[in-house]
């Protein structure tokens, strides 16, 4: 994946180990959107490393979950392809005297987590292992190690495009695990070797990965690289607050599509929520690119509501042109007028087509008003205009008028209390139907 200097490169980095939710979308989402307005390259990188927890099912989903939501990448590949990279990165590091072997079991890390804990001190790795005794002890035991970044124990600091200035310290922090003991590389490592060999200009990511920033920068600094700018947004949380880990499931792009949610309409909220922006529809995801500003980002968590994308995804539908849709709605553009201002989901179309070709079971509530209108249907052509001068002379034979006129023809026409505007929907139904329906037929 070649890259010119001083060019927008950014990656979204997931891992097959489940399929996308509406967190780590807006991950995806926010890199998008970035690299669209500067004209940049957004890179799509599977973070496979973990062999027992990816699969290729979850790799496919990612792939139909970006391309559903219009997420087209520049580039691709898999860490799984890239060990060697990795495996140089590391040799580079220790060569550097930055790694060692650590040779304790997860028992005996968890006692001495434990302990910190008891006495209320931070869960800091003490380094025992490099202590001379103690690592001539375990290895004559035959243990073998697991392999640590050695941190410099100092400040860490960096302008964050969200947060604005971050300081870690890294003495607050455990050496970062980078390969374990079956000789499998953790995230830490492959992700900054890779974003040096993909020549990453921006890393976009939720705040969770505030402090690993602080081990990678340590870690770009001792491969000698230049360090990407970072830009860490706050994480989606529940209506009431709370962490949205819990009901990942049923927040998952798959989920959402199975529901009938337009793409675009959760483009547009997740681009949205937790900005200066109103949730507002949008037509194009060029739109929300334009739009995008790490500035507009706030630092409090942004709040994902079903509810509200449910009604943002009405909204989305009701300022669609008929050429969004043409495809998917064969009825024509006069149709598509007249039936979207009344419908939440794509998958109602179908349920308004049937108003217009049938079959429609009326209900007739006036006999002998519906009689009447029958007879008083004109001839067609009809436009716009037949509604009003037909339910004129209605009113003027029969002397029905507001409710007791439009709701017995409603009721009879399309068989329903609520639905689209009359107007709009009589020249579609046309004649035939309109005259059987008055007549009480299933038509
Ligand atoms: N695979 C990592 C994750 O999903 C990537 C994090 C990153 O963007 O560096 O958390």
């Amino acid at each position: 994946m070649p890259t010119t200097l001083n060019q927008v490169t950014v990656r979204f980095a997931p891992s097959p180990t489940g399929l996308l939710h509406v967190g780590n979308a807006r991950t995806a989402l926010l890199n998008w959107l970035f690299a669209k307005k500067l004209g940049g390259r957004f890179l799509l990188r599977i973070d496979d490393t973990d062999a027992a927890r990816s699969t290729k099912a979850f790799e496919e989903a990612i792939y139909r979950d970006l391309a559903w939501l219009g997420l087209t990448h520049d580039g691709t590949d898999r860490q799984i392809n890239r060990l060697t990279k990795y495996s140089t990165a590391f040799y580079q590091l220790q060569a550097s005297g930055r790694i060692y072997p650590c040779f304790e079991t997860e028992g005996e890390l968890e006692r001495q987590r434990s302990l910190l804990a008891a006495r209320k001190l931070p869960p800091v790795y003490n380094r025992a292992s490099l202590e001379p005794a103690n690592k001539a002890k375990w290895e004559a035991e035959g243990r073998k190690p697991h392999w640590r970044f050695k941190l410099s124990r100092s400040k860490v600091s960096w302008t964050d495009l969200v947060r604005g200035a971050v300081e870690i310290d890294t003495a607050t922090m455990s050496d970062p695990v980078l390969v374990r003991e079956d000789g499998a590389f953790l995230y830490t490592l492959p992700s900054v070797a890779d974003d040096i060999d993909m020549g990453i200009s921006h890393v976009v990511r939720g705040e969770d990965h505030v402090t690993n920033t602080a081990a990678q920068i340590e870690i770009f600094q001792a491969l000698g690289a230049a360090l990407p700018k970072f830009a860490h947004f706050p994480l989606l949380v529940g209506a009431g607050g709370e962490a949205l880990s819990k009901r990942l499931g049923s927040l998952s792009l798959e989920q959402l599509r199975g529901d009938g949610i337009e793409p675009l309409a959760v483009a547009a909220y997740l681009a949205k929520i937790g900005t200066s922006d109103p949730v507002e529809p949008r037509q194009t995801l060029g739109e929300l690119a334009q739009e995008f500003d790490f500035a507009k980002i706030g630092r409090a968590p942004a709040h994902f509501v079903p509810e509200e994308l449910e009604a943002l995804n009405a909204k989305t539908l009701h300022a669609m042109p008929y050429s969004a849709v043409a495809a998917s709605v064969p009825q024509g553009e006069a149709f598509w007028d007249a039936i979207k201002p009344n419908l939440n989901k794509r998958g109602d179309i179908a349920q308004m087509a049937r108003l217009v070709s049938g079959p429609v079971t009326p209900v007739i509530e006036d006999a002998a008003l519906a009689a009447a209108a029958a007879t008083l249907l004109p001839p067609e052509p009809w436009d716009q205009e037949t509604w009003g001068a037909w339910t004129k002379a209605v009113s003027a034979q029969t002397g029905a008028k507001g409710r007791g006129l439009f709701h017995p023809l409603r009721l009879a026409l399309t068989g329903l209390e609520h639905g689209p505007e009359l107007k709009k929907l009589l020249p579609l139904i046309g004649r035939d139907r309109s005259v059987a329906r008055l007549k009480g037929e299933t038509a």
